[in-house]
């Protein structure tokens, strides 16, 4: 159980999830060392972070050995979100994301091994495939292609489960697994194709929002700060888990489609595009498991949470003749209430 100040070492931190965990621990007081390569983060999500004392950046790769960094000082806990995330991120990276799930998790296991340090890794939902459950608990084994496009995600996270079970068994090593749903908000890249910040970006400038398939399929969406405070409670707990970290609200991809549209007061059209490989019909979690043994549940329902993510994009997605900054700023801040 994590009660004091600790050193906690987080591994894909400069990341859009990694940023905003570094951000809360060292709001609560934890010395914070932010590992990443920057392969799909950026340097700029922990620029306010920089300047604080008890913050510390490394530029690594963590499927190179983690004892090749100078002067670490010894972990009191390991917080592993070093992946590719986003689908066209990990259809574009695919060796380097099932490298990240197998070599760096056991690198990162390794680490905590040896320092007696709390490991956590963030899987995910996508462990459960294209689900013939619903909503998904934590005891479904799940339906996953082993071939398919999108396996080198699903089952480098599936092998980084059982990679991080087997160092529980075998080592003792206290470790946690947390099953991240889709989540959303500040500080996602424009570009990063998921389709939250895709509408957003397309509904700020007026051009079609592409719906894949016939927008039918659904997701349940959660708020970062949300998900940020389930990973923390499952990491403060003793518990090994899988615990599923989500919002259990399920949605159509349509429906999500036209929320963000009309938050936006958007003029743009909705067109349908081929849908993806293997893409999941139906996802959402069953959240017992975590309301009962951590206590935690989402509290910032879609409207607010959009509220904010259109506050925070607004702010960056590049300005086009149609609509500028400030004039999107004005239809952002009306959408209140949506
Ligand atoms: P992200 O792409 O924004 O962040 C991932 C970070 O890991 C990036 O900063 C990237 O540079 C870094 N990284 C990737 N490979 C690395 C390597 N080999 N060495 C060092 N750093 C590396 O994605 P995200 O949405 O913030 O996801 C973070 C973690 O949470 C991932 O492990 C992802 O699988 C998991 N997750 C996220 C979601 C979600 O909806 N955001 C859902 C389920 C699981
Ligand atoms: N999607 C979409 N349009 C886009 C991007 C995504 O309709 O521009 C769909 C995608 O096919 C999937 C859903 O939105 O059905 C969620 O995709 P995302 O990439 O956000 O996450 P996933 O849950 O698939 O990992």
């Amino acid at each position: 159980m994590i009660s004091g100040a600790e050193h906690v070492v987080v591994l894909g931190g400069a990341g859009f999830l990694g940023s905003h965990v570094c951000e809360r621990l060292l709001a609560d007081g934890h010395r914070v060392t932010c590992v990443d390569s920057l392969l799909t983060g950026s340097l700029d999500n922990v620029a306010a972070l920089l300047e604080q004392p008890g913050f510390r950046f490394v530029e690594h790769d963590v499927t190179r050995p983690l004892a090749e960094w100078p002067d670490l000082p010894a972990p009191d806990s390991i917080l592993h979100l070093a992946s590719p995330a986003s689908p066209p991120d990990y259809l574009r990276l695919p060796l380097q994301t099932l490298r990240a799930g197998a070599i760096g998790t056991e690198n990162a296991l390794d680490l905590a091994t040896r320092h007696g340090a709390r490991f956590l890794l963030t899987s995910t939902s996508e462990v459960y495939g294209d689900p013939l459950e619903h909503p998904q608990s934590e005891s479904y084994w799940g339906n996953v292609n082993p071939i398919g496009p999108r396996s080198v995600y699903d089952e480098a996270k599936r092998y980084a489960e059982a990679l991080t079970l087997a160092y529980h068994r075998e080592h003792g090593t206290d470790v946690a697994v947390a099953r991240v749903f889709n989540t959303y908000g500040p500080r996602m890249r424009v570009d990063d194709g998921r389709m939250i910040p895709t509408f957003v970006s397309q509904a700020l400038t007026n051009a079609p929002l592409t719906v894949a398939g016939d927008g039918g399929q659904t997701r349940s969406v959660c708020y970062v700060d949300d998900t940020v405070s389930g990973l923390l409670a499952l990491w403060r707990s003793d518990l090994v888990g899988p615990v599923n970290i989500g919002n259990p609200t399920e949605l159509t991809v349509l429906a999500l489609a036209e929320r963000i549209r009309a938050a936006t007061h958007s003029t743009s059209e909705i067109t349908f595009v081929p849908g993806a490989v293997d893409d999941p019909r139906r996802r959402c979690p069953d959240i017992t498991l975590a309301r009962t043994a951590l206590g935690w549940e989402p509290r910032t329902d879609l409207t607010e949470g959009l509220r904010r993510t259109l506050e925070w994009f607004t702010r960056v997605v590049p300005t086009t003749p149609s609509t500028s900054a400030p004039e999107r700023r004005r239809l952002t801040e009306n959408a209140h209430g949506q």
